[in-house]
Protein backbone atom coordinates (compact mmCIF):
# COMPACT_ATOMS: atom_id res chain seq x y z
CA UNK A 1 0.00 0.00 0.00
CA UNK A 2 1.59 3.34 -1.40
CA UNK A 3 -1.08 5.66 0.26
CA UNK A 4 0.37 8.96 2.14
CA UNK A 5 -1.46 11.13 4.25
CA UNK A 6 -0.58 15.14 4.25
CA UNK A 7 0.30 14.74 7.94
CA UNK A 8 3.97 14.54 8.09
CA UNK A 9 5.03 10.69 9.93
CA UNK A 10 8.77 9.91 10.42
CA UNK A 11 9.52 6.73 8.18
CA UNK A 12 10.02 4.45 11.53
CA UNK A 13 6.12 5.92 13.24
CA UNK A 14 4.85 3.44 14.51
CA UNK A 15 1.37 5.21 13.53
CA UNK A 16 1.47 5.90 9.79
CA UNK A 17 -1.55 6.37 7.57
CA UNK A 18 -1.20 2.64 7.03
CA UNK A 19 -2.56 2.33 11.08
CA UNK A 20 -4.80 4.41 12.27
CA UNK A 21 -5.50 2.64 15.59
CA UNK A 22 -8.18 3.87 18.49
CA UNK A 23 -7.37 5.07 21.92
CA UNK A 24 -8.96 6.56 24.72
CA UNK A 25 -7.60 9.95 25.93
CA UNK A 26 -7.88 13.05 28.46
CA UNK A 27 -6.63 16.60 27.35
CA UNK A 28 -6.51 20.09 29.29
CA UNK A 29 -10.05 20.89 28.19
CA UNK A 30 -11.86 17.01 27.78
CA UNK A 31 -11.89 13.81 29.53
CA UNK A 32 -12.21 10.35 27.93
CA UNK A 33 -11.66 11.03 24.11
CA UNK A 34 -11.95 8.65 21.71
CA UNK A 35 -9.22 9.20 19.04
CA UNK A 36 -7.06 7.75 16.38
CA UNK A 37 -3.51 8.03 15.97
CA UNK A 38 -1.49 9.94 12.96
CA UNK A 39 2.02 10.01 13.44
CA UNK A 40 2.80 12.85 16.32
CA UNK A 41 -0.90 13.87 16.73
CA UNK A 42 -4.49 12.34 17.75
CA UNK A 43 -7.76 12.71 15.58
CA UNK A 44 -10.43 13.93 18.05
CA UNK A 45 -13.54 11.11 16.47
CA UNK A 46 -15.94 13.21 18.43
CA UNK A 47 -14.88 16.57 17.06
CA UNK A 48 -15.02 15.12 13.41
CA UNK A 49 -18.90 14.65 13.71
CA UNK A 50 -19.04 17.73 15.84
CA UNK A 51 -17.72 19.21 12.40
CA UNK A 52 -19.86 17.03 10.46
CA UNK A 53 -16.81 16.05 8.76
CA UNK A 54 -17.92 12.34 9.17
CA UNK A 55 -21.78 12.07 8.88
CA UNK A 56 -23.11 10.95 12.84
CA UNK A 57 -24.27 7.79 14.18
CA UNK A 58 -26.13 6.88 17.49
CA UNK A 59 -22.66 5.31 18.23
CA UNK A 60 -21.21 9.14 19.06
CA UNK A 61 -23.28 9.85 21.73
CA UNK A 62 -20.46 10.19 24.27
CA UNK A 63 -17.84 9.06 21.50
CA UNK A 64 -15.79 5.97 23.38
CA UNK A 65 -14.91 3.17 21.19
CA UNK A 66 -17.41 0.70 23.58
CA UNK A 67 -20.26 2.95 22.73
CA UNK A 68 -18.56 1.95 18.52
CA UNK A 69 -19.29 -1.50 19.38
CA UNK A 70 -22.44 -1.74 20.95
CA UNK A 71 -23.52 -0.12 17.83
CA UNK A 72 -22.20 -1.92 15.10
CA UNK A 73 -19.08 -4.06 16.63
CA UNK A 74 -15.61 -4.46 14.59
CA UNK A 75 -17.53 -3.09 11.13
CA UNK A 76 -18.57 0.07 13.22
CA UNK A 77 -15.27 0.95 14.63
CA UNK A 78 -13.91 0.09 10.99
CA UNK A 79 -16.24 2.07 9.15
CA UNK A 80 -14.88 5.66 11.38
CA UNK A 81 -11.11 4.37 10.83
CA UNK A 82 -11.76 3.97 6.88
CA UNK A 83 -13.43 7.84 7.63
CA UNK A 84 -10.85 8.72 9.17
CA UNK A 85 -8.48 7.58 6.48
CA UNK A 86 -10.16 9.47 3.81
CA UNK A 87 -9.57 12.56 5.27
CA UNK A 88 -6.03 12.21 6.47
CA UNK A 89 -5.33 10.90 2.79
CA UNK A 90 -2.45 13.17 1.28
CA UNK A 91 -4.84 14.39 -2.26
CA UNK A 92 -8.09 15.49 0.24
CA UNK A 93 -8.09 18.78 1.13
CA UNK A 94 -10.90 19.19 3.02
CA UNK A 95 -9.13 19.46 6.70
CA UNK A 96 -5.48 19.52 4.75
CA UNK A 97 -6.58 23.04 3.87
CA UNK A 98 -8.58 24.55 6.50
CA UNK A 99 -6.66 25.43 9.42
CA UNK A 100 -9.65 26.56 11.47
CA UNK A 101 -11.10 22.47 11.48
CA UNK A 102 -7.22 21.25 11.69
CA UNK A 103 -7.14 22.78 15.00
CA UNK A 104 -10.34 21.66 16.19
CA UNK A 105 -9.87 17.83 15.56
CA UNK A 106 -6.45 17.51 15.52
CA UNK A 107 -4.22 17.64 18.59
CA UNK A 108 -0.37 17.51 19.48
CA UNK A 109 0.25 14.02 21.28
CA UNK A 110 2.28 15.82 23.84
CA UNK A 111 -1.35 17.21 24.89
CA UNK A 112 -2.90 14.06 25.63
CA UNK A 113 -3.20 11.94 28.35
CA UNK A 114 -3.69 8.24 27.04
CA UNK A 115 -5.47 5.99 29.44
CA UNK A 116 -7.24 2.21 29.02
CA UNK A 117 -8.46 2.10 26.07
CA UNK A 118 -12.16 0.94 26.54
CA UNK A 119 -13.73 -1.04 29.48
CA UNK A 120 -12.42 -4.67 30.19
CA UNK A 121 -15.35 -6.66 31.95
CA UNK A 122 -12.76 -9.34 32.06
CA UNK A 123 -9.20 -10.35 31.49
CA UNK A 124 -8.18 -13.63 30.43
CA UNK A 125 -4.82 -15.14 29.91
CA UNK A 126 -4.14 -18.15 27.55
CA UNK A 127 -0.42 -20.30 27.18
CA UNK A 128 -0.30 -20.39 23.49
CA UNK A 129 3.57 -19.91 23.53
CA UNK A 130 4.70 -23.68 22.71
CA UNK A 131 8.16 -22.43 23.25
CA UNK A 132 7.43 -20.97 26.50
CA UNK A 133 5.36 -24.00 27.61
CA UNK A 134 8.04 -25.99 26.68
CA UNK A 135 10.80 -24.26 28.27
CA UNK A 136 8.77 -23.81 32.00
CA UNK A 137 8.00 -27.45 31.77
CA UNK A 138 11.42 -28.30 31.22
CA UNK A 139 12.61 -26.31 34.49
CA UNK A 140 9.61 -26.88 36.49
CA UNK A 141 8.96 -30.86 35.42
CA UNK A 142 12.69 -31.84 34.12
CA UNK A 143 11.13 -35.53 34.26
CA UNK A 144 8.47 -35.09 32.54
CA UNK A 145 7.51 -34.55 28.50
CA UNK A 146 8.00 -30.46 28.70
CA UNK A 147 4.34 -30.31 27.32
CA UNK A 148 1.47 -31.82 29.42
CA UNK A 149 -0.94 -34.57 27.55
CA UNK A 150 -3.34 -31.66 26.65
CA UNK A 151 -1.33 -29.07 25.03
CA UNK A 152 -1.71 -30.16 21.61
CA UNK A 153 -5.30 -30.84 21.69
CA UNK A 154 -6.96 -27.40 23.68
CA UNK A 155 -5.30 -23.50 24.20
CA UNK A 156 -4.62 -23.92 27.99
CA UNK A 157 -6.00 -20.80 29.74
CA UNK A 158 -7.56 -19.10 32.49
CA UNK A 159 -9.66 -16.29 33.73
CA UNK A 160 -7.89 -13.48 35.27
CA UNK A 161 -8.55 -10.22 37.12
CA UNK A 162 -9.53 -7.88 34.72
CA UNK A 163 -9.77 -4.82 37.53
CA UNK A 164 -5.38 -4.79 37.51
CA UNK A 165 -5.66 -4.14 33.85
CA UNK A 166 -3.16 -0.71 33.50
CA UNK A 167 -2.27 1.35 30.81
CA UNK A 168 1.54 1.80 29.72
CA UNK A 169 3.20 4.45 31.74
CA UNK A 170 1.66 3.31 34.97
CA UNK A 171 4.14 2.01 37.71
CA UNK A 172 3.42 -0.85 38.89
CA UNK A 173 3.57 -2.16 42.77
CA UNK A 174 5.86 -5.04 43.74
CA UNK A 175 3.42 -7.30 44.91
CA UNK A 176 3.32 -9.33 48.20
CA UNK A 177 2.61 -12.83 48.57
CA UNK A 178 3.09 -16.14 50.44
CA UNK A 179 6.16 -18.26 49.31
CA UNK A 180 8.70 -21.15 50.38
CA UNK A 181 11.99 -21.21 50.52
CA UNK A 182 13.79 -24.73 49.13
CA UNK A 183 14.65 -25.71 52.60
CA UNK A 184 11.92 -24.33 54.61
CA UNK A 185 9.00 -26.32 56.37
CA UNK A 186 7.01 -23.10 56.05
CA UNK A 187 6.12 -19.87 53.90
CA UNK A 188 6.47 -16.98 54.75
CA UNK A 189 4.19 -13.39 53.44
CA UNK A 190 6.25 -10.53 52.14
CA UNK A 191 7.21 -9.00 48.68
CA UNK A 192 8.04 -10.93 45.64
CA UNK A 193 11.48 -11.46 45.57
CA UNK A 194 11.17 -13.14 41.68
CA UNK A 195 9.09 -10.36 39.96
CA UNK A 196 9.01 -11.11 36.30
CA UNK A 197 7.45 -9.99 32.85
CA UNK A 198 5.56 -11.64 30.48
CA UNK A 199 5.66 -10.65 26.45
CA UNK A 200 2.55 -11.76 25.15
CA UNK A 201 -0.31 -10.04 22.07
CA UNK A 202 -3.83 -9.34 22.99
CA UNK A 203 -7.01 -8.90 21.89
CA UNK A 204 -10.22 -7.16 22.42
CA UNK A 205 -13.88 -8.30 21.70
CA UNK A 206 -15.71 -6.23 19.60
CA UNK A 207 -18.97 -8.09 19.62
CA UNK A 208 -20.03 -11.28 22.07
CA UNK A 209 -22.03 -13.94 22.17
CA UNK A 210 -25.54 -15.15 23.56
CA UNK A 211 -25.16 -17.46 26.31
CA UNK A 212 -25.45 -21.22 24.89
CA UNK A 213 -24.23 -20.05 21.33
CA UNK A 214 -20.58 -20.43 20.86
CA UNK A 215 -18.39 -18.24 18.61
CA UNK A 216 -17.49 -20.61 15.61
CA UNK A 217 -13.54 -20.32 14.86
CA UNK A 218 -14.74 -19.60 11.30
CA UNK A 219 -16.39 -16.52 12.36
CA UNK A 220 -13.77 -15.24 15.37
CA UNK A 221 -11.95 -12.52 13.66
CA UNK A 222 -16.02 -10.81 12.95
CA UNK A 223 -15.90 -10.44 17.19
CA UNK A 224 -12.78 -8.84 17.29
CA UNK A 225 -12.20 -5.32 17.36
CA UNK A 226 -7.95 -5.51 17.29
CA UNK A 227 -4.56 -6.19 19.19
CA UNK A 228 -2.34 -4.73 21.83
CA UNK A 229 0.91 -5.50 23.73
CA UNK A 230 0.55 -7.29 26.79
CA UNK A 231 2.88 -7.22 29.90
CA UNK A 232 1.49 -10.20 31.92
CA UNK A 233 3.27 -9.38 35.04
CA UNK A 234 4.35 -12.45 37.47
CA UNK A 235 5.31 -13.32 40.70
CA UNK A 236 7.35 -16.66 40.37
CA UNK A 237 8.45 -17.61 43.70
CA UNK A 238 4.40 -17.16 44.18
CA UNK A 239 3.23 -18.87 41.30
CA UNK A 240 5.57 -22.04 42.53
CA UNK A 241 3.95 -21.91 45.45
CA UNK A 242 0.57 -21.52 44.98
CA UNK A 243 -0.41 -22.73 41.56
CA UNK A 244 -0.88 -26.22 41.58
CA UNK A 245 -3.29 -27.31 41.60
CA UNK A 246 -5.72 -25.15 40.13
CA UNK A 247 -3.28 -22.43 38.19
CA UNK A 248 -2.48 -19.32 38.60
CA UNK A 249 -3.83 -16.81 41.16
CA UNK A 250 -2.27 -14.04 43.13
CA UNK A 251 1.02 -14.25 41.13
CA UNK A 252 -1.05 -13.55 37.82
CA UNK A 253 -3.35 -11.11 39.36
CA UNK A 254 -1.61 -7.89 41.13
CA UNK A 255 -1.11 -6.11 37.44
CA UNK A 256 -1.31 -6.62 33.39
CA UNK A 257 0.02 -3.62 31.30
CA UNK A 258 -1.28 -2.66 28.23
CA UNK A 259 -0.34 -0.64 25.17
CA UNK A 260 -2.85 2.33 24.77
CA UNK A 261 -3.22 1.57 21.11
CA UNK A 262 -5.82 -0.97 19.52
CA UNK A 263 -4.44 -1.55 16.06
CA UNK A 264 -7.06 -2.74 14.29
CA UNK A 265 -7.50 -6.08 12.38
CA UNK A 266 -7.92 -3.47 9.16
CA UNK A 267 -5.03 -2.42 9.85
CA UNK A 268 -3.43 -5.78 10.62
CA UNK A 269 -4.74 -7.81 7.40
CA UNK A 270 -1.93 -7.09 5.00
CA UNK A 271 0.02 -9.18 8.46
CA UNK A 272 -2.44 -11.82 8.76
CA UNK A 273 -0.15 -15.39 8.21
CA UNK A 274 -0.32 -19.03 8.62
CA UNK A 275 0.75 -19.97 12.15
CA UNK A 276 3.01 -23.13 12.80
CA UNK A 277 1.91 -26.73 11.60
CA UNK A 278 -0.75 -27.89 14.22
CA UNK A 279 0.17 -31.50 15.12
CA UNK A 280 -2.11 -33.51 15.55
CA UNK A 281 -4.82 -31.64 13.87
CA UNK A 282 -6.90 -29.95 16.01
CA UNK A 283 -10.95 -30.71 16.75
CA UNK A 284 -12.99 -30.04 14.07
CA UNK A 285 -14.44 -27.12 16.14
CA UNK A 286 -11.24 -25.47 16.57
CA UNK A 287 -10.32 -25.92 13.20
CA UNK A 288 -8.79 -22.18 11.97
CA UNK A 289 -9.05 -21.00 8.79
CA UNK A 290 -5.75 -20.08 6.98
CA UNK A 291 -3.96 -17.48 7.95
CA UNK A 292 -4.56 -16.67 11.49
CA UNK A 293 -1.64 -15.97 12.93
CA UNK A 294 0.10 -12.52 12.80
CA UNK A 295 3.62 -11.48 11.71
CA UNK A 296 4.24 -9.03 14.41
CA UNK A 297 7.78 -8.37 15.06
CA UNK A 298 8.56 -8.18 19.27
CA UNK A 299 11.42 -6.63 21.49
CA UNK A 300 11.78 -6.03 25.05
CA UNK A 301 14.01 -3.92 26.36
CA UNK A 302 15.30 -3.48 30.17
CA UNK A 303 16.41 -0.02 31.79
CA UNK A 304 17.70 -0.10 35.48
CA UNK A 305 17.70 3.18 37.46
CA UNK A 306 21.51 3.66 37.34
CA UNK A 307 21.15 3.07 33.01
CA UNK A 308 20.80 6.11 30.88
CA UNK A 309 19.30 3.99 28.38
CA UNK A 310 17.58 0.91 28.21
CA UNK A 311 18.73 -2.46 26.91
CA UNK A 312 17.73 -4.96 24.55
CA UNK A 313 16.89 -8.66 26.19
CA UNK A 314 14.41 -10.38 23.84
CA UNK A 315 13.83 -10.10 20.27
CA UNK A 316 10.76 -12.76 18.66
CA UNK A 317 7.45 -12.66 16.64
CA UNK A 318 4.08 -13.90 17.55
CA UNK A 319 4.53 -16.50 15.17
CA UNK A 320 5.23 -18.43 17.54
CA UNK A 321 2.55 -18.98 19.21
CA UNK A 322 0.88 -22.26 19.10
CA UNK A 323 -2.63 -21.38 19.41
CA UNK A 324 -4.10 -18.53 17.40
CA UNK A 325 -6.44 -15.59 18.43
CA UNK A 326 -9.99 -17.04 16.46
CA UNK A 327 -9.15 -21.04 18.45
CA UNK A 328 -8.89 -19.06 21.59
CA UNK A 329 -11.88 -17.05 21.29
CA UNK A 330 -13.82 -20.43 19.45
CA UNK A 331 -12.93 -22.36 22.68
CA UNK A 332 -13.33 -20.06 25.35
CA UNK A 333 -17.24 -19.96 24.39
CA UNK A 334 -17.17 -23.75 23.35
CA UNK A 335 -18.86 -24.04 26.23
CA UNK A 336 -21.20 -21.78 25.88
CA UNK A 337 -20.32 -18.94 28.01
CA UNK A 338 -20.80 -15.38 26.56
CA UNK A 339 -18.23 -12.73 25.93
CA UNK A 340 -18.51 -9.06 25.76
CA UNK A 341 -17.53 -6.19 24.32
CA UNK A 342 -13.85 -5.10 26.04
CA UNK A 343 -13.08 -8.45 27.25
CA UNK A 344 -9.04 -8.54 26.87
CA UNK A 345 -7.82 -11.93 25.53
CA UNK A 346 -4.12 -12.14 26.07
CA UNK A 347 -1.68 -14.86 24.26
CA UNK A 348 0.48 -16.46 26.98
CA UNK A 349 4.35 -15.84 26.89
CA UNK A 350 5.77 -15.03 23.11
CA UNK A 351 9.20 -17.02 23.52
CA UNK A 352 11.21 -18.28 20.24
CA UNK A 353 13.33 -21.00 20.37
CA UNK A 354 16.90 -20.04 21.49
CA UNK A 355 18.58 -17.52 24.26
CA UNK A 356 17.80 -13.97 23.23
CA UNK A 357 14.44 -14.77 22.04
CA UNK A 358 12.73 -15.66 25.27
CA UNK A 359 9.65 -13.48 26.13
CA UNK A 360 10.32 -13.74 30.31
CA UNK A 361 13.46 -13.52 32.78
CA UNK A 362 12.54 -17.14 34.12
CA UNK A 363 13.76 -18.60 30.99
CA UNK A 364 16.08 -16.15 29.54
CA UNK A 365 18.00 -16.55 33.37
CA UNK A 366 17.06 -20.00 33.28
CA UNK A 367 15.24 -19.68 36.44
CA UNK A 368 17.84 -16.62 38.00
CA UNK A 369 20.62 -18.85 37.28
CA UNK A 370 22.50 -17.65 34.37
CA UNK A 371 22.04 -13.31 35.26
CA UNK A 372 21.37 -10.92 32.67
CA UNK A 373 24.81 -8.77 32.54
CA UNK A 374 23.49 -4.84 32.13
CA UNK A 375 26.47 -3.90 29.53
CA UNK A 376 26.28 0.20 30.49
CA UNK A 377 26.54 -0.55 34.49
CA UNK A 378 27.80 -4.04 34.59
CA UNK A 379 24.74 -4.60 36.69
CA UNK A 380 22.98 -8.39 36.87
CA UNK A 381 19.89 -9.10 36.87
CA UNK A 382 17.31 -12.95 37.74
CA UNK A 383 14.79 -10.91 38.31
CA UNK A 384 13.74 -7.44 38.26
CA UNK A 385 14.67 -4.68 41.28
CA UNK A 386 12.63 -1.80 42.16
CA UNK A 387 13.65 1.10 39.55
CA UNK A 388 13.92 -0.90 36.82
CA UNK A 389 11.73 0.23 33.96
CA UNK A 390 10.52 -3.16 31.22
CA UNK A 391 9.44 -1.83 27.80
CA UNK A 392 8.20 -3.76 25.07
CA UNK A 393 7.56 -2.77 21.78
CA UNK A 394 6.18 -4.57 18.37
CA UNK A 395 5.45 -3.75 14.75
CA UNK A 396 4.28 -5.12 11.34
CA UNK A 397 7.11 -4.00 8.46
CA UNK A 398 5.74 -2.80 5.51
CA UNK A 399 7.00 -1.22 2.55
CA UNK A 400 8.96 1.62 3.85
CA UNK A 401 6.69 2.07 6.84
CA UNK A 402 5.74 0.32 10.19
CA UNK A 403 2.60 -0.76 11.05
CA UNK A 404 3.37 -0.48 15.26
CA UNK A 405 1.66 -1.11 18.79
CA UNK A 406 4.04 1.69 20.01
CA UNK A 407 5.26 0.55 23.33
CA UNK A 408 4.18 -0.47 26.86
CA UNK A 409 6.57 0.72 29.77
CA UNK A 410 6.32 0.41 32.95
CA UNK A 411 8.97 0.49 35.94
CA UNK A 412 8.88 -1.27 38.82
CA UNK A 413 8.53 0.47 42.53
CA UNK A 414 8.14 -0.99 45.64
CA UNK A 415 6.53 -0.86 48.70
CA UNK A 416 5.99 2.37 50.57
CA1 LIG B 1 0.64 -14.94 31.05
Amino acid sequence: MSAKSWVEVDSDSHFPIQNLPFGMCDSEHAEGMAVCRIGDFVVDIFALYETGLIPATDSMATGSIEEMCEYGGRKEVERVRSAVFDLLEANNPRLRDDEGLKSQVLLPIESVQMSIPIGIPAFIDFYSGINHASNVGKMFRPDMPPLLPNYRHLPVGYNGRASSVMVSGEPVLRPNGQTIGANDETPTFGPTKELDFELEMGFFVASGNDMGHPIRVEDAFDHMLGLVLVNDWSARDVQRWEYQPLGPFLAKSFATSISPWIVTLAALEPYRVDGLQQEPEALPYLRQPPRSHFDIQLEVLLKTAQATKPQLICRTNSRELYWSMPQQLAHQTSNGTPVEIGDLYASGTISGAELGTFGSLLELTHRGQNPITIEETGEQRTFLEDGDELIMRGWCQGDGFRVGFGEVASKVIGKT
